[in-house]
């Protein structure tokens, strides 16, 4: 919490003492173009240039390029502190009180200026010293116009600078003090109300990490990207605990399996040694029941390698061209004679011609072979299985149907996980993996699998694969 306090109060900071530079360089500009000043100036200038001009007119015209007239504006600069210029017609400077610009341009010194009343005009010339502002007016010396004279003070730099401190940094400064208690208040409030409830979020993940898979974090508190947080901690926290359970659920499943098959082969094993089997047809009949069920592990313990194997993708499968239908409806032949007597009629429909798909054989022949497996496994006589395939757009589609029990609606959404049997009383052998390798072989085929099913209705399973582009 301390850490976010620490960049808020920062940044705070920062953004305050930009504003206050920001605001004092305004509030100089301002006051150094400060309209009335610079008009009580200019004012004051005027009547200086007019009192000149008569001292002048007094003193007989003395003109100022002559030693006598040039004397006295030297005289009256020193008695009024100020700076007097005289330009002639031409523009160029021809007495400078101070010495230093004659024969300059007057014009080209210029920084901005303006007109005034009575012929007057004003004009500013930025120097190391400070900006000096002048007034002028045109010099008139026995009715003839020579040249400009002109009166001017120096506004000093410091002058400024005093100025501003003496009025305007005490308040920026006051302001700038109250922003920064202000905003302490809110960083502090800020991370309080972000530290806290992320804190929360800590404590939980820190539970979890300690294998509390129950851990939660409280979704309500805080702004919404902690809540959000929060929210996707909780969903992880769920699917770890989800994964977990079915992980120990899918191992309960695979002990369970292999133990029942195991114990009865035991059994019968133990009799043929004990010689419980006295005559040859029980003897027979052991020895069957062991193959069996060795042959019932055998499948099982495919399947599941089959199954991770899938799932890890680690699985190699062909991609050749082939026929769906085709392939189909020979996998069906094979049920036959299995059909005949169970006294289930087999169909199987398919268009002349199919266009191809990209898939591997021997695996989509497994598919269809647990699909079909599970069909007979779950008609009664006098039932029908059909398999269907038809192109539609850019697909394939394979359905397989029956006219058997069906699956309960409760059921449908789990009948494709791992070991899940819709009632493990009814079809036998199953051992809840069927379905799961289906999904995960059309998967990895870029397809897809669905159901449809009500009980006493039969079911339908529909795959849809990508046609061959
Ligand atoms: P099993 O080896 O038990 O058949 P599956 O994964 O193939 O395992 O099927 C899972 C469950 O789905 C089955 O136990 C059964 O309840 C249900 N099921 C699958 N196919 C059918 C079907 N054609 N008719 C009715 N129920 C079915």
């Amino acid at each position: 919490m301390k850490r976010l306090f620490t960049r808020l109060i920062t940044a705070f900071g920062a953004v305050i003492l930009l504003t206050l530079v920001a605001l004092s360089v305004a509030l100089f500009a301002l006051l150094r173009h400060d309209p009335l000043t610079q008009r009580l100036l200019t004012l004051h200038l005027s009547t200086q240039v007019r009192a000149v001009e008569g001292r002048l007119h007094r003193a007989g015209d003395p003109h100022p390029g002559t030693a006598a007239g040039a004397m006295l504006l030297r005289e009256l600069a020193r008695r009024e502190d100020r700076r007097i210029l005289w330009i002639d017609n031409g523009g160029i400077i021809r007495f400078d009180s101070a010495a230093r610009w004659e024969g300059k341009s007057a014009d080209t010194l210029l920084v901005r200026g303006g007109a005034l009343h009575g012929g007057q005009h004003w004009g500013e010339y930025e120097t190391d010293e400070g900006t000096w502002l002048f007034v002028a007016e045109p010099l008139v010396l026995h009715r003839r116009r020579e040249g400009e004279i002109a009166v001017g003070m120096l506004i000093p730099r410091t002058a400024l600078l005093r100025r501003f401190s003496a009025t305007l940094l005490g308040p920026l400064l006051q302001a700038g003090a109250l922003a920064m208690v202000l905003s302490g208040a809110l960083a502090l409030f800020i991370s309080r109300s972000i530290a806290q409830p992320l804190q929360r979020v800590v404590e939980a993940a820190q539970a979890l990490a300690a294998g509390d898979l129950s851990a939660r974090a409280p979704e309500d508190h805080g702004p919404e990207e902690v809540r959000h947080l929060a929210r996707t901690f909780n969903a992880m926290s769920d699917r770890i605990q989800a994964t977990q359970e079915a992980q120990r659920a899918f191992l309960a499943n695979v002990a369970h399996d292999l133990r029942t098959p195991l114990t009865s082969i035991q059994g019968f094993a133990q009799a043929l040694i004990d010689g419980a089997a006295a005559d040859e047809a029980s003897r027979l009949q052991a020895a069957q029941t062991i193959y069996e069920e060795a042959q019932r592990l055998e499948k099982m313990t495919t399947a599941l390698l089959d199954l991770a194997r899938l799932e890890a993708g680690a699985m190699h499968l062909e991609s050749v061209p082939l026929d769906l239908g085709a392939l189909a409806c020979a996998r069906l032949e094979r049920f036959r004679l299995q059909a005949e007597a169970q006294g289930i009629e087999l169909r199987c429909e398919r268009p002349p011609s199919l266009p191809p798909m990209a898939g591997d054989a021997a695996r989509l022949s497994q598919v269809v072979d647990n699909l079909l497996d599970n069909a007979l496994r779950y008609t009664p006589l006098g039932g029908e299985v059909t398999i269907e395939v038809t192109a539609t757009g850019d697909e394939l589609r394979l359905v397989v149907a029956d006219t058997g029990e069906g699956i309960p609606a409760e059921a449908l959404p789990h009948i494709f996980e791992r070991f899940y049997r819709a009632d493990p009383a009814r079809g036998g052998s199953g051992v809840g993996l069927g379905l799961a390798i289906v999904r995960e072989i059309v998967q990895a085929h870029g397809g897809s699998v669905a159901v449809e099913s009500a009980p006493g209705q039969g079911s339908r399973f529909i795959l849809r694969f990508p046609r061959l582009s």
